[in-house]
């Protein structure tokens, strides 16, 4: 969800790193990260980072 993010900004960084929302873990592909959400992470506590995304917007 980080649609703000300018398309030049990535293209400058020829190894760009995608960090997980959820733990410090780092990959050099989004779907890297896509796999280690799935895989390290409960769909709970997924869920909870969600919400609390959320009340942080208001
Ligand atoms: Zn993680």
């Amino acid at each position: 969800m980080q649609a703000s993010v300018p398309r030049r900004a990535i293209e400058d960084h020829p190894n760009p790193t995608h960090s997980c929302p959820l733990c410090n873990c780092t990959a050099s592909s989004r779907d890297d990260i896509y796999c280690h959400l799935l895989v390290s992470h409960r769909k709970s506590t997924i869920a909870e980072a969600l919400l609390e995304d959320l009340e942080c917007q208001r």
